[in-house]
């Protein structure tokens, strides 16, 4: 039970460096090179590991898909939602669709702002790091 839960928790591991490259910028003993290497291990668990509901369309029945999946970008075990939401990222024409799924409950809304937020911390961190490096 107790390992259960434990394993659980551990699910949201990736939270912890994304709060960590926001309170990054906060602290000026950290290096943004420590952020931007923060902000991209957050980023990569958003996209692959962060667990959350698939939302995939389901073809037969109504609504949206409510297995477990990991990842905005990866679906639950069905092969058809595996990578709906990674082909809708890249046509253009479907990001509506793609922002209607992630704005369908809180639970795939919180990592998704997560992950636009950890995307802005990674971009402006690089940009620090790369630009405006103190001589
Ligand atoms: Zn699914």
């Amino acid at each position: 039970m107790a390992r259960n839960r434990r394993r659980a928790a551990w699910k949201y591991w990736g939270y912890l460096p994304f709060a960590g490259a926001l309170l990054g910028w906060l602290n000026p003993e950290v290096g943004t090179g420590v952020i931007l290497v923060l902000a991209a291990i957050s980023m990569f668990y958003f996209f692959f590991q962060v667990p959350r509901p698939c939302q995939a369309w389901n073809r037969r029945e109504q609504g949206r898909c409510r297995n477990n999946a990991s990842g905005l970008l990866r679906g639950c075990h069905f092969q058809e939602h595996k990578w709906q939401n990674l082909s809708m990222l890249l046509n253009y024409r479907r990001w509506r669709e793609l922002g209607a799924s992630l704005w369908a409950s809180w639970k795939t809304a919180l990592p998704a702002l997560a992950n636009v937020a950890t995307i802005a911390t990674g971009v402006s961190a690089a940009l620090v790091f790369f630009i405006a490096q103190p001589k």
